[in-house]
Formats: structure tokens, sequence, C-alpha cells
């Protein structure tokens, strides 16, 4: 056959793996082997619902072999293989899974990029191979062909032979160069520490022949030690995945390396869920809980679930009913031999087997994270700053029908030692006199902790739980009690800390100061309503909201796309112990103009204190200009 060329994308793929400066250019022996773990599955699969096919599982296996004289690296597996099509079709164009995100996102980064976070697969041998040959034959089918590529240039393919149907991966490792090693992939000891790396839980056996080195029996007791060169074929692989071992005879670094080698990432995870369940149904769960959050966790391209298997065989990569949202952060493998292996994303949301392994995972997780709470508060707090977010989304998403399950897990900041504290450990220290659970809200800690009702309930002797993120005040109105008391937001006009005598007292003035706040109000008539308050220590004026939405939620609200007029309906509150308030008594009786600038600027301050903009700086600039230089 003529020489054919490849398509764009992958033209451009391969420029890339060729000239790769990439330095883990091991990986290619990863994405080799998984396509053949992948096509002993597929024919496995087929035997499994075709009962014609005789295939039996223990047969399936990966054979790789080394040639150094030719410098030939071989992996062979007796899989499904490849008709004359299908290598055209599967190794003339990047497979679907990279090169999608590939186009996307190959104008704008660099190389290593690409290949570290997509794993481009088939091309990546082309990193370390000066030419690839693939010796195919289909099962059920009499002929096998070779596909051949020296790279860019194109590939051919030809009538080949093989004796049994499978796939045979040739490659013709490079030359070394002063900046590169090839040839130690022609090494057994190197392929066998890449297989353990990265593909020590394929589930079929790896077998290569390994040379050891023996010592020899001795004949005498006083003979010399002599060695002997002795060549096996061994497995290389551990076979039996991890979580079908138990947990007993496994070391917290297998633990670690699994979780790294299959979620790729350079940190340890928190902590590891590893459980068997047995009765009506069976299933092995290794679950993680990472350290961090995945760059683009927060993002809609992240995608939650678990990998599933049915006895062994990976059924689904991320199988998204397992977990509900606000556990997406976990990481894991499920395997159960109760599941059907042709289940699809279709029938797997009504598939019960699949719905009480869920929910019998979620109740381990649950308490395995109260567990943490309780006894491990330092990780629960590094996993709380990570993954915290998804846990008040869950409390007030579907209509808070979880918020009982994780109200004890979220936290927020005390006021007392700027800490994460529970709601629990919240109501446990409130004083017998203390009614309500104070919050408030803001963009962070110390910006809250500088909110004149702040630091007025703080002084009152109260402790104040911080909200800063957008979230936490929703979460709060959807649990609408905690061990029954109230939640209430310091900022509410309706806050009330003070005695009856007080409150009557403040009233009457309030009364009597009427005709004054209706003429300040025609200044500033986006104001509900102007009074005056006691509770403000030093500060003089603050803004609270009466109704439902608060401050903060009109903020966030209005951060949503689309959505731009929601209002809190504010309230500006005035010291009645500040000096300002004699000064405002005093325009009201000479010169009610100056009255109304006062009333802009107050108004003014109270939304900066609060984190808003206000809408005509300009004016309230001049304003306090014209003031100050009086
Ligand atoms: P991916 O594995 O992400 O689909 P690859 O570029 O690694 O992409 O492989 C392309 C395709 O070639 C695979 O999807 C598979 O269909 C086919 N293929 C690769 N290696 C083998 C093999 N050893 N046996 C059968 N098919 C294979």
């Amino acid at each position: 056959m003529k020489k054919k060329e490849f398509k764009t994308e992958s033209k451009k793929l391969m420029d890339l793996m060729i000239n790769s400066i990439y330095t883990n250019k091991e990986v290619f022996l990863r994405e080799i082997v998984s396509n053949a773990s992948d096509a002993l599955d597929k024919l496995h699969y087929e035997s499994l619902t075709d009962k014609k096919m005789k295939v039996s599982k223990d047969k399936l296996e990966i054979n790789i072999s080394i040639d150094k004289d030719s410098r030939k690296l071989i992996i062979s597996d007796n899989g499904i293989g490849m008709t004359k099509e299908e290598l055209e079709k599967n190794l003339g164009t990047i497979a679907k899974s990279g090169s999608e995100d590939f186009k996307e996102n190959n104008e704008h980064k660099k190389d290593i990029d690409i290949i570290g976070q997509f794993g481009v697969g088939f091309y990546s041998a082309f990193m370390v191979a000066s030419k690839v040959e693939v010796i195919s034959k289909a099962y059920g089918s009499d002929d096998a062909y070779i596909w051949e590529s020296e790279g860019i240039d194109g590939y051919t393919i030809n009538e080949g032979s093989r004796d049994n149907y499978g796939t045979d991966v040739i490659l013709t490792i490079r030359e070394d160069s002063d900046l590169e090693n090839y040839s130690i992939y022609l090494e057994d000891y190197e392929i066998q520490t890449l297989i353990k790396k990265y593909s020590n839980y394929i589930t079929y056996p790896i077998k290569m022949e390994v040379t050891h080195q023996h010592l020899k029996d001795k004949e005498n007791e006083n003979d010399k030690d002599e060695y002997e060169t002795v060549t096996e074929v061994e497995v290389i692989n551990d076979l039996v995945p991890l979580w079908k071992r138990k947990e007993k005879d496994i070391k917290a670094e297998e633990y670690d390396t699994f979780y790294s080698d299959k979620f790729f990432d350079y940190e340890k995870p928190i902590k590891h869920i590893h459980t068997k369940a047995e009765g009506t149904i069976e299933y092995n769960a290794l679950v993680y809980i990472p350290s961090h959050a995945p760059f683009d966790f927060y993002t809609k391209e992240y995608e939650k679930g678990l990998q599933l298997y049915s006895n062994g065989v990976l059924i689904m990569e991320k199988c998204q009913d397992l977990v509900p949202d606000y556990f997406s952060f976990l990481k894991g493998v499920v395997d159960s031999s109760d599941l059907p292996l042709n289940i699809s994303r279709e029938t797997i949301q009504q598939n019960r087997v699949l719905k009480t392994i869920a929910k019998s995972l979620e109740t381990k997780i649950l308490k395995e994270l109260e567990n943490m709470r309780d006894n491990e508060r330092e990780d629960y707090n590094k996993f709380y700053e990570a993954f915290g977010m998804q846990l008040k989304y869950g409390v007030y998403a579907d209509y808070g029908m979880n918020k009982d399950k994780l109200q004890d897990l979220i936290m927020f900041v005390s006021s007392n030692d700027k800490k994460l504290t529970t709601l629990k450990e919240y109501v446990e220290r409130m004083n017998v006199d203390q009614k309500e659970i104070y919050y408030a809200c803001g963009e962070s800690v110390d910006k809250i902790d500088l909110i004149p009702q702040v630091d007025a309930v703080k002084s009152k002797g109260f402790e104040v739980l911080y909200c800063k993120d957008y979230v936490d005040e929703f979460a709060i109105k959807m649990l609408g009690k905690y061990a029954d008391k109230d939640f209430k937001n310091v900022c509410d006009d309706r806050l009330e800390l003070d005695s009856k005598e007080e409150t009557e007292k403040l009233n009457k003035k309030n009364e009597e100061s009427k005709d004054m706040f209706n003429i300040m109000k025609e200044a500033i008539p986006e104001v509900k309503d102007i009074k005056f308050t006691n509770k403000l220590n030093n500060h003089p004026v603050c803004l609270s909201s009466a109704g439902e939405i608060t401050v903060e939620m009109e903020k966030a609200m209005n951060a949503i796309p689309g959505v731009d007029n929601v209002k809190a309906e504010k309230i500006l509150e005035i010291n009645e112990n500040h000096d300002i308030a004699s000064k405002l008594a005093k325009l009201y009786n000479e010169d009610k103009d100056a009255l109304k600038d006062y009333a802009k600027i107050l108004y003014a301050q109270a939304r900066l204190i609060e984190g808003l903009s206000i809408e005509n700086p300009t004016e309230i600039s001049n304003l306090i200009t014209s003031i100050i230089s009086k």
C-alpha cells in the first residue's frame, strides 16, 4: 500500500511527540499497556455476552519482550485485535478521547501541558521510538495486517501475519543522543520498574522475560560465592487489584501510590476509605479524600464520579451516580460482581444494586468525615478549606433535602478565635441568656470583623459566626434553625440586644425624630428607613436590612449573570450616642439643606462599610470636600 498521510490534528500531535522536550517520556509504556488491557477487556466482555465465544479469562495476557540487537521493544496482547479498517481509523487519527481537548487547547498551551494533561495515547510511542509497527489480527478474522510508521511522513498498512488474534506493538527504540538516553527502554529492569509504577493494577498478567543473578548452590562449605544468570518469564504486575486485597495486608504507601498513579495527584490524599460489603449486595470500594481541590474543581468542566468495575472489569470511568454532588471531591474505585457488565449511562440510574451501593457508601463517607471532625481536627480543617464550600452547597441544594445529614459537617469562622467551628460547638458555648445564633457576612474574616454591628454584638459578650463565602447565608437560611435556635444576621434591623427599658427609650427617641428622618429620606430615597440605634459602640453609622434579602445576598445574587436588580431593603442606622446625632438635630433646626447633604454622606459611608459601591462618588466627594473646607 502507498504511504498515507495522517489527519491534520494527528500530524500536529505527532510533531509534538517527536520533537517533545517532555521530561516524562516514560509514560508511553503506560499508554500502550493500557491499550492492550482495554483490548483484553473488550474481548473478555464480548465473550461474557456472547456464549458462542470460547475465550477464558485466564488465557488473556500481555507479553513484553526486548531485542537489544535490533533495539526493539514489543508489547503484545491476545485481546480483541483490529481489522484493517480499524487500524486505519484508530491509528490514522487521534482517538476521540484526547483529540477534542487537544484541538481546543493546542493553540495556547505548551506541549508539556498537553502531554501531561491528556495522556495522548498511542502516539506517545513516537517520543521514544523512531519506528512503530502494529501487527494485529481481529478476533474472528483470518487476516492479519501490519500498520507501520516512522512518524510525521505518514503510515502504511499491509498484509501481515500473526498466529492468533491480538496485537503486537513493536517499537524501534531511538538511538541515544547527547540529551537523551533512550536505551534504558531496552533494559528489562527499567521496563519492570515502569510497569510497577504505572500499570501494576492492570488486571491481566503482564509477562516478561526477566534476567536474574542467582547465587549458585555451593557444593562445599568453603567454596567461593558464585553467581549464575537465570532467565525466566515472570508476571511483573500485581494483578489482584489493591481494593480486593485485605486492608491489614496493605501498607500506607501502597494506598498512596495507588492513588497518585491512578488519579495523577502529586499530593497524598488526606484519607482513604477501604470497605468491603458482603451480604445481599457484595462490593469492594476504595475511596479517597484528596488533600486539595483539583484546579478545575469549581468549574463546570469538573466531572464527579468513581470508577466502576464489575468484578475486575472496568465498566465506567466516572460513574456519577455513585456520589452525591456534595461529595463530588471523592476519587476512587467501586467493584461489584452484582453489577451487569452491559450497564450503560442510561440504565444505570435505575439500577437497584448501584443505588444500594451509593447509599451505603454515602453513609460510610459521612461517618468517616464525622470521625475526622471529632478526632483529627487538623485534617478535617484542611479538608474543609478545600471542599467545605461543596458541603454548604449540599445544605441548600435540592430544597434542603440533605441538610440534616450535612449540618454538623459544615463550619464557620468564630469571632472568638477566628478558627473554624461547628454549629454544635457554637451552641454548646452559648450563654443561657443568648437566644439566637449570631452570624455576619462579608468578603473576608478581616472585613467582617470591622462591621460595626459585629463589634457591638461581640462587646455584649456574644460569639458571632463569620460567613465569608456567598453560599454561607443561603445555607443558613435553608437550615432555618439549629438545635431549636434561630439564626440571626447581626446586620438585620430587628437585632435586639437590649433590655425592655433601653428599647423603649430608643423607640421614643426615634418617634420624636420622625420629622427629621423624613427630611433626610428625601435625599436618599432608596433607603427604606432611617433610625437611631444604640448598638454601635463608637461607630457612627451602619446599614442593616429588613426582609428576607440581606445585603450580602444582594451582592451574591447580582453577581449571577443575567441577574442585576436584586435589592435588599436597606435601613440606615445612626448611633444615638455619637456626636453626629446631636449635629443632625442641630441641622434640623437650623439648615435643612445641609441636613440632606449629611444624610447622603452618612448613607454613602454605610454602604462602603458594607462593601457596596456608591453610585454617585463625585457628588459625595464634592460634598465632603465642601464641608471639610469650611
Ligand atoms: P485511546 O486509547 O485514548 O482511545 P489511543 O491513541 O491510545 O487512544 O488508541 C487509539 C485506538 O486504537 C484505541 O481506542 C483502540 O481502539 C485502538 N488500539 C490501540 N491499541 C490497541 C490494541 N493493543 N488492541 C486493540 N486496539 C487497540
